[in-house]
């Protein structure tokens, strides 16, 4: 299958109201260019550095989201151009970007990743600390980030119910949340669960491999 054929067969079974980010990830310039070709203008990395150089490379009307997990010295390089940071994960972190956003007089929306998986290896956090984060003072103080949704990752498993449960536990957090703090956007499922995280409510996707192909990591 090549890249155009698997973007267009995913975007028929797309609800209109889900927002598709394609993940290139490790992939070339020449393959994120066949997606874009096909009509695709959202595209998500989870290396600062990587993404960068794809920014300065491709065509301005991409629009950049940062899915990976963000060491704060290297908000820097993205602050510029990112449109939407996933993984955020801490106050120190949200500070970080405030204040690169504020450099470049721009407002960057972040999500919050919450943590859903059993598995130890996922980042994320708790929903106290996500409440938390949201009604602090300095949080509210901030004029250059806003906090737009949620994300999240299901433990990768055979397991449908579990994986279904998982969403769905992220999904009762981000209504909770969403009218008090203006949400727009829950970010979960990816090439091996999107259908059901749209399913449990997702309005955001990411997807890599499904689109691209697996990923060769060298
Ligand atoms: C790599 C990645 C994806 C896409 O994974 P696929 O299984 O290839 O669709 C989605 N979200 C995050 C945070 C990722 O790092």
């Amino acid at each position: 299958m090549s890249i155009t054929k698997n973007l267009e067969q995913i975007k028929r079974t797309l609800p209109e109201d889900v927002v598709l980010v394609a993940i290139s990830k490790t992939k070339s310039n020449e393959e994120i260019l066949q997606a874009y070709h096909a009509g695709q203008r959202i595209f998500g990395e989870n290396k600062v550095q990587e993404m960068t150089q794809k920014w300065e490379d491709l065509p301005k009307d991409i629009q950049w989201h940062m899915v990976g997990h963000v060491q704060r010295n290297k908000v820097k390089y993205m602050a510029e151009f990112v449109s939407l940071v996933h993984a955020v994960d801490s106050l120190k972190l949200l500070k970080e970007i405030n204040k690169q956003a504020k450099k470049h007089q721009r407002s960057i929306n972040c999500l919050l990743q919450i943590k859903i998986a059993e598995e130890d290896t996922k980042y994320g956090i708790t929903i106290d600390e996500v409440e938390n984060i949201l009604t602090s003072e300095a949080y509210q103080e901030m004029k250059h980030v806003r906090i737009t949704g949620l994300m999240g990752m299901a433990t990768l498993t055979e397991d449908t119910n579990k994986i279904k449960s998982e969403f769905q536990r992220l999904h009762d957090v981000y209504h909770k949340l969403r009218d008090e703090h203006r949400f727009s956007t829950l970010s979960m499922g990816m090439s091996g669960d999107y259908e059901l995280a749209i399913e449990g409510g997702s309005n955001m996707v990411r997807v890599g491999s499904a689109i691209f192909g697996e990923r060769n990591y060298h």
